[in-house]
């Protein structure tokens, strides 16, 4: 089952209390059927995605492109046959903003559109002009490369509608009192720049408190995530609403929220869509360290001596750099046995279904399959 577009699933759920389940598989085996089968089970609409730091042109750090990525998903969905999804391009990300860097954009885009992606995310939330006057100033940069990049995707998608996120306020950044969350105004300035310049974002991602991957304490060890501004997120996504924008927001850095705060805190409707990530790739890890432990450590062994961040613990270090060694070990770890595969189908299948719970995402395909 090929994906739809993204824009027709936001559009069906725009209005509905439900938050989209969206999943960075960084490692496919075991993981993307799983998903699959649960939103199907849970007829439940369902984005499977990747940054680009994740899977380029070049080769992300899982080890995938976006013609492995998008091969690997069908590949995963053959015997699920999921109709609800869709290919998202997760965080592509303009770090500089300069002539080069925008070009290899470019390049990346074009990829995705050739591996059949039917939604994009453009992310230069990094480009902030400090010295700004005004709010409109402080956003010009990361404005300009939006609509740049934004009608880039446009021209070459010609008739094919596709799902648009974009992005302001960049996610996790930390200044002198504590996380920079964005402010109702640059949401609102930002938007209404996009739709002048022609463009129609169906999500907005906002920096709210949430950071990408596990999180840990002073001392070192995991902690759950409660981070997250419930309230500063309902007043941008009221912002934009008051405004007279049909646009939503897209929730990243999920994993480590207790699913009971999902479930009863988060706002439904103000969100649509949540990216989880790095639960998937921690169940990865957790299986390999039972049933390849040899695999395992030499992982671990690599991750010290080539991603090191310095005062902090091993298990930190892996916990939050063991992405890397994804690539560095690709071959071993996609020829994990049965047994191993099994068990990241089984955890993978349940954590999606109590995901999708928590969201309200059940027998959201049925109303988006009602709009087709
Ligand atoms: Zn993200």
């Amino acid at each position: 089952m090929e994906p739809i577009s993204g824009k027709k699933i936001f559009n069906a759920l725009k209005n509905q209390d439900c938050i989209i389940l969206a999943c960075n598989s960084r490692i496919i085996p075991g993981v993307a059927k799983a998903v699959f089968k649960a939103a199907k089970d849970m007829d439940a609409a369902l984005i499977m995605e990747l940054a680009r730091s994740e899977c380029n042109q070049h080769v992300g750090y899982t080890g995938l492109t976006p013609e492995t990525f998008s091969k690997y998903l069908l590949e995963a969905n053959k015997d699920v046959g999921h109709d609800v999804w869709a290919l998202h391009a997760d965080h592509i990300g303009i770090k500089t903003g300069t002539r080069e860097d925008i070009d290899d954009t470019k390049e990346l885009i074009d990829a995705q559109i050739k591996a059949g992606y039917t939604s994009f995310a453009i992310d230069a939330s990094h480009l902030f002009n400090f010295e700004g006057k005004t709010v409109e100033e402080e956003l010009k940069p990361n404005i300009d490369v939006t609509i740049e990049l934004g009608k880039y995707i446009m021209e070459k998608m010609g008739n094919n509608e596709f799902g648009l996120e974009v992005e302001v306020g960049e996610i996790g950044r930390k200044g002198a009192e504590g996380m920079v969350l964005t402010k109702p105004e640059e949401a609102v300035t930002y938007i209404k720049k996009l739709k002048e310049a022609g463009l129609d974002p169906d999500v907005i991602a906002i920096a709210n408190g949430s950071t990408h991957g596990n999180i840990y304490d002073e001392q070192g060890n995991p902690i759950v995530q409660v981070s997250i501004s419930i309230e500063q997120t309902k007043k941008v996504a009221k912002a934009l609403r008051d405004a007279g924008f049909d646009v939503k927001i897209a929730q990243h850095g999920i994993t480590g929220t207790p699913l009971e705060l999902i479930k009863e805190k988060f706002p439904k409707g103000d969100i649509i869509k949540g990216n989880v990530a790095t639960l998937f790739q921690n169940i990865v890890f957790d299986a390999l360290k039972k049933y390849h432990p040899e695999l395992y450590k030499e992982m671990f062994d690599w991750v010290i001596k080539n991603e090191p961040i310095e005062g902090k613990k091993p298990e930190e270090v892996f916990g939050k750099n063991g992405k890397y060694a994804v690539k560095v070990f690709f071959d071993r770890i996609y020829s994990m046995d049965e047994k191993c595969k099994k068990e990241i189908e089984a955890i993978s299948y349940k954590e999606a279904k109590n995901f999708i719970d928590a969201f309200n995402g059940k027998d959201s395909a049925s109303i988006v399959r009602k709009t087709m």
